[in-house]
């Protein structure tokens, strides 16, 4: 394992008191929470991961790489402080040049996951921007300039991104405030619909609407990257009909493989690809099941990954591993996300507590590329895969 040579051994709020400044809470491991997953690689194997993960560009295209409270319990009292820990020391050693991360939206996303307030994310990315600020291994990426000299200096690009823009209203010129203050990368809508679209979650499905293809419009004129990972089926296919630029799914998988509505199905993910977007591989639990794989783990997801290269063509697959630090599993229950709902014929799986593979963002990478590479991948399908495909959609994105 390779240690971002700038990480520096910075902790999040280092620049304050903790317990006088800003509330303590026990926080979950960032290292060794769970096993680690034994792919079984050969020496010869693991060396040639390790050259691949130092050499190329890495990018997650959806991850949390944040550290929760231990006792999942606490995790509405700590969303609601905004203080969100980052996960430097986990990420200095993932491999990872850059990563989509998406904000937790402070208060609002605890109170309804459609019911993301500006105000509340004004608070939460302006705390996380300033604990940026006091170090410098982590970058905030403005540009595809700010990923490739991350990786020339040995740093991380965080990519600002948001699960849902909701917290925009209907006020199209949120969009350009929200640009400013260097996000990246937006959802239309979460499973809950907004006014820009309807949400996978809902029984009806209206589609984009016309809010929606003005935000569209907006996004497409900033060069903002759009997300319809969480968008209902219809509000998918318009947003790729409406939108001039490349729209990226950053987390779902295929409902070819299994049949779920947080899956995509095929004409989506086609419409996706002929757009010229990417799709990257989703891996939070009890999300990409397979029917060979029926408890979720590194091969149920790498099911998904097989079944959309064969669909799409490698070049607009990635992965958005939707992983953090601590209980992902208890995080669901705490949040009350309705993944169980979201299920459509819901058949017979294995419930577990973490994904063995893709349990956190440092862990997740040498586990994909170990896969790749123990699967005879070459290194020019995987260095796309890992990363190449996402900068080049963000080249003609951004
Ligand atoms: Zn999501």
């Amino acid at each position: 394992m390779t240690v971002a040579r700038r990480y520096s051994g910075y902790r999040s709020y280092d620049y304050l008191e903790e317990g006088t400044d800003y509330r303590s809470f026990h926080l979950a491991a960032d290292r060794d929470r769970v096993p680690g997953h034994e792919l079984g690689l050969s020496d010869a194997q693991r060396q040639r991961v390790q050259r691949i993960l130092d050499e190329e560009i890495v990018i997650s295209l959806h991850d949390h790489p944040h550290i929760y409270p231990d006792d999942m319990s606490e995790l509405i009292p700590y969303v609601k402080t905004g203080r969100t820990r980052t996960g430097y020391r986990g990420l200095s050693e993932s491999g990872m040049t850059a990563v989509f991360d998406n904000l937790m939206d402070g208060y609002g996303c605890v109170t309804s996951s459609a019911g993301w307030k500006w105000d509340d994310l004004m608070v939460d990315l302006g705390l996380r921007l300033c604990d940026f600020a006091k170090q410098d291994y982590v970058r905030v990426a403005y540009s595809v300039d700010d990923i490739t000299e991350a990786h020339r200096e040995g740093q991380l690009a965080m990519v600002l991104s948001l699960e849902a823009a909701t917290a925009i209203e209907n006020e199209v010129d949120r969009i350009d405030m929200l640009y400013g203050f260097g996000i990246r990368q937006m959802g239309v809508v979460y499973s809950e619909s907004n006014n820009l679209g309807s949400g996978l979650k809902e029984p009806g499905d209206g589609g984009l609407t016309t809010f929606g293809r003005r935000a569209i419009e907006r996004m497409n004129k900033l060069g903002m990257a759009i997300d319809v990972s969480h968008s209902s089926d219809q509000t998918c296919l318009d947003v790729i009909e409406a939108s001039t630029a490349p729209v990226l799914i950053t987390h779902a998988g295929a409902r070819g493989v299994w049949p779920s509505r947080r899956m995509k199905p095929d004409d989506v993910l086609l419409a996706c690809a002929r757009s010229g977007g990417v799709l990257g591989i989703e891996a939070a639990p009890h999300t990409t099941i397979s029917p060979g794989h029926r408890a979720h783990s590194l091969e149920s997801v790498m099911d998904h990954f097989v079944y959309c290269v064969d669909l799409m063509g490698i070049e607009h697959v990635g992965f958005g591993p939707d992983t953090l630090y601590g209980d992902h599993v208890g995080l669901h229950s705490a949040f009350d996300l309705g993944i169980r709902q979201d299920m459509v014929n819901w058949p017979e799986f294995t419930e577990v507590p973490y994904v063995s593979g893709l349990e956190n963002p440092t862990e997740n990478f040498f586990n994909i590329v170990g896969w790749l590479v123990q699967h005879d991948y070459s290194d020019d399908e995987i260095r796309a895969v890992i990363g190449g495909n996402v900068l080049r959609v963000l080249n003609q994105i951004w």
